[in-house]
C-alpha cells in the first residue's frame, strides 16, 4: 500500500502544535489539561481526521473517552476506545495518573470494560510534553544519542491499556517510565516506512495461515495500526513464562479475524481478542451515522467525549 504523506505531515504538525501548547503551559502553569491538547490535535490534524464531539451532559458514565476509528481506503477499519492521559514530572519522577479512581470505580478498570462494550482496543494517549520537558527520560533499547527521531516524535504517543494495566501490576513505580518505552508516537501509526517486527509465530497458528501472516509479515493501513498496538502486548506476552492456550474462540461477525486464540498469559483478558477485535472489514453503522451528521442513541453519546475517524 502507498504511504499517505497528506495524512503524515498531518498528523506530524498536530504533534507539533500539541508539543508546542504543552511547553506554553508548562511554562505558564506548570501543567497542561489533556482535553484541549486533544482538540488541538483534531484541529491540525483535520481533514484527514473528521472528529465529532458529543453534548457532555453525561460526561461522568464512564469520563471523557473518545472512539478513535482508523479507515484505510480498502474499507477495512480499526477501533480503538481511547484516553487522555499526561506524562507529570513530580518531585524529580515520572508518573501517569492511569489508575485514577472517581465514584464508579478506577478509571482503568472503567475503560477496559467499556471497549468490552464497544468491542474495541482499550488504548492510551499520553501527552508527554515536548522534549525539553522529557529531558532525563528516553524511549529504551532503541534510543540514539544525540538526536534520537523516535523520542523527537514521542509527544503524542499511544499504547494498548492492557500493556499499562501490566506495567501497574509489576511497579506503580515505573509504570510512567515502562507506558513511555513501549508507546508508539501516534504519526508512526500511518507510517508504512515504520519498522514492524515480525511477532511470535507459534506453531499453533500454522493451520490459521491469516493470522500467521499478520503476525509475520509486514502490514499496512488500518491493519499495520493494530499491529503496532498488538506488538505492544506481544512483546510483554514473551516475557512471561507461561505456555500459550492453543485454544481459540469466536469475537463476532464483521470482524477481520473472526475467531482468536484464547491466550492470556499473565494479563487480564485475552490479548488477542482485546486488540484485534477492533479490525472490520467496514466501519460499524453508529460510526457511519455519525460521519453523516445522523444522531446517535442518547446511551452512547453518553459514554462517550467523541468519535474520531482517521482516514488512512
Ligand atoms: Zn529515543
Amino acid at each position: 500500500m502507498n504511504e499517505n504523506p497528506a495524512l503524515l505531515a498531518a498528523l506530524a504538525r498536530g504533534r507539533k502544535a500539541v508539543d508546542e501548547s504543552m511547553a506554553f503551559w508548562v511554562q505558564q502553569n506548570g501543567r497542561w489539561d489533556e482535553e484541549p491538547m486533544t482538540a488541538i490535535l483534531c484541529q491540525n490534524v483535520a481533514p484527514h481526521v473528521k472528529p465529532i464531539t458529543f453534548n457532555k451532559q453525561q460526561e461522568g458514565i464512564i469520563g471523557a473517552d473518545w472512539l478513535w476509528w482508523w479507515v484505510d481506503p480498502s474499507g477495512t477499519c480499526f477501533g480503538m476506545l481511547v484516553q487522555a492521559k499526561n506524562l507529570e514530572r513530580k518531585k524529580g519522577r515520572w508518573s501517569v495518573d492511569f489508575d485514577h479512581a472517581n465514584k464508579k470505580g478506577q478509571q482503568l478498570d472503567l475503560l477496559l470494560q467499556a471497549a468490552d462494550l464497544f468491542q474495541v482496543a482499550p488504548a492510551y494517549v499520553l501527552y508527554c510534553g515536548d522534549t525539553e520537558y522529557r529531558t532525563g527520560l528516553h524511549c529504551g533499547l532503541r534510543h540514539t544519542e544525540p538526536v534520537c527521531d523516535r523520542c523527537t516524535r514521542a509527544g503524542v504517543s499511544v499504547l494498548s491499556a492492557l500493556a499499562v494495566q501490566y506495567f501497574l501490576l509489576l511497579s506503580q513505580d515505573s509504570a510512567a517510565v515502562d507506558a513511555f518505552g513501549h508507546a508508539v508516537p501516534l504519526e508512526d501509526l500511518a507510517d508504512p516506512k515504520v519498522r514492524q517486527r515480525p511477532l511470535w509465530d507459534d506453531p499453533n497458528f500454522s493451520n490459521v495461515p491469516e493470522l500467521r501472516a499478520f503476525l509475520v509479515e509486514r502490514q499496512y493501513g488500518a491493519l499495520q495500526v493494530a499491529k503496532l498496538l498488538f506488538t505492544q502486548v506481544s512483546k510483554l506476552r514473551r516475557g512471561q513464562m507461561l505456555l500459550a492456550a492453543p485454544r481459540r474462540i469466536g469475537v463476532g461477525d464483521g470482524k477481520i479475524f473472526p475467531d482468536l486464540p484464547v491466550d492470556r498469559g499473565h494479563f487480564s483478558r485475552s490479548y488477542y481478542g482485546n486488540i484485534l477485535r477492533g479490525l472490520r472489514t467496514e466501519l460499524p453503522s453508529y460510526v457511519r451515522d455519525a460521519e453523516a451528521g445522523r444522531a446517535l442513541p442518547p446511551d452512547l453519546e453518553g459514554r462517550l467525549a467523541g468519535i474520531a475517524i482517521f482516514y488512512l
